[in-house]
């Protein structure tokens, strides 16, 4: 089956009982029994519920893993990865990664006595002179956030490989319609089914995919013993989100690449930061890397300072002001007063995250309203 069909009939099978086209929502947290010892397929629904199973069989249908396991987010899926290590053991992460990722990596594993070194990995060379004796995990993200900077999957995978060590990566951006990271030899495959999964902001939740059942068997005890998944609730509205998956991605990126093509020619904006134009220093690597588009996301810096920023941020009416991304609704935000906040700024700039440092999520409105809120917004 292709990619739409598998988005629409895997995991989505018929109610055997009722006929139902649309599986029923299992909200039972206990099975009932036959006789003391007797289990049948589900005992207790932290271990397993027939409404998460579905959303997981999709998933794993759409990244080709043999399973994956939904979390109540996306930290809650990269946390439970981390918990696969002990003290003295070391990662090597992007440095372009998620912020709550950073602060995971930098404030709670630090705690547990788990070393982490954070390098560039859009020069794969960097990875390789990271890795030490005692690395168990290479953590890496394509597109990076928000500078949107592309990580050679492929890559880092073989150095992974090579040095015998775990490689995961975050997802998100991407999503399986553009990306399919398994079949370039990453190990585990991470997604916040919060943004592009989900993709109508009503629903929380995370995921893991792998292609080996040790791994999964591994993940799935510590995510039963912590007690660290998704509500049949949000898996539902997962599922149903993932239907359109395909439909969504490919057209808010195309949105995407039109709204960077306008941009790019604005005498108000310094720079935008889209994989999907020539001027990027990934967009070749992207273009061989990413099928169908270039994702929906992308940042760009004004001719401006930061109150310029905040006056553009906060005059769009489409594009509504808030963190987040992946949704049917276009969002806008400043970085260095949001969702990178929390650096200092010496150090923010010194990422590359500059004051006047915009970044949208692009929605599925149609994109010449799109534009024209943009155009108005620029003038304030
Ligand atoms: C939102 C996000 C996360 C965290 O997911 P939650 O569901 O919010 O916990 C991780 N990585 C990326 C790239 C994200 O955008």
């Amino acid at each position: 089956m292709k990619f739409r069909t598998r988005a629409v009939h895997v995991g989505n099978e018929k109610c055997r009982s009722t006929g139902a086209i649309v599986p029923p929502i299992h909200l039972a947290s206990t099975y009932v029994q036959n006789t003391p010892g007797e289990w049948g397929d589900y005992d207790y629904s932290r271990s397993g519920n027939p409404t998460r199973d579905n959303m997981e069989l999709t998933l794993a249908a759409l990244e080709g893993g043999i399973d994956s396991l939904a979390f109540a987010s996306g930290l809650a899926a990269i946390h439970c990865v981390t918990m696969l290590f002990e003290a003295g053991d070391h990662i090597v992460a992007g440095c372009d990664i998620y912020g709550g990722t950073y602060r995971l990596l930098h404030k709670i594993c630090n705690r547990s006595g788990i070393e982490v070194s954070l390098v560039d990995t859009s020069m794969p060379s960097n990875l390789s002179a990271a890795i030490q004796t005692n690395t168990k995990l290479i953590w890496i993200e394509s597109p990076g956030n928000p500078l949107m900077s592309i990580t050679d999957i492929l890559a880092c995978a073989k150095i992974a490989s090579q040095a015998k060590v775990l490689i995961g990566i975050d997802n998100t951006f991407a999503t399986p319609v553009l990306t399919q990271p398994l079949s370039l030899g990453i190990d585990i495959v991470m997604h916040s089914a919060t943004k592009y999964l989900g993709g109508h902001s009503d629903a929380l939740g995370g995921a893991l995919v792998v292609n080996s059942q040790t791994l999964r068997d591994q993940l799935y005890f510590i995510q039963n013993a912590t007690g660290n998944c998704m509500s049949p609730l949000d898996a539902f509205l997962v599922s149903r989100g993932m239907k359109t998956l395909d439909l969504r991605v490919k057209a808010q990126s195309a949105s995407a690449l039109l709204i960077a093509e306008y941009l790019e020619r604005d005498a108000r904006i310094k720079r935008v930061l889209y994989p999907g134009l020539p001027s990027f220093p990934g967009h070749e690597l992207a273009t061989r890397q990413m099928h169908g588009g270039y994702g929906a996301m992308l940042s760009f810096e004004i001719n401006g300072d930061f109150q310029k920023a905040k006056r553009v941020a906060s005059s769009t009416k489409l594009f509504q002001l808030a963190v987040s991304l992946g949704a049917v609704e276009s969002l806008i935000e400043q970085p260095a007063a949001m969702s990178h906040a929390s650096y200092d700024r010496e150090d923010r700039l010194k990422h590359g995250i500059t004051d006047e440092l915009i970044r949208l999520s692009v929605g599925l409105e149609d994109p010449e309203d799109l534009l024209e809120d943009l155009d108005q917004a620029l003038d304030a």
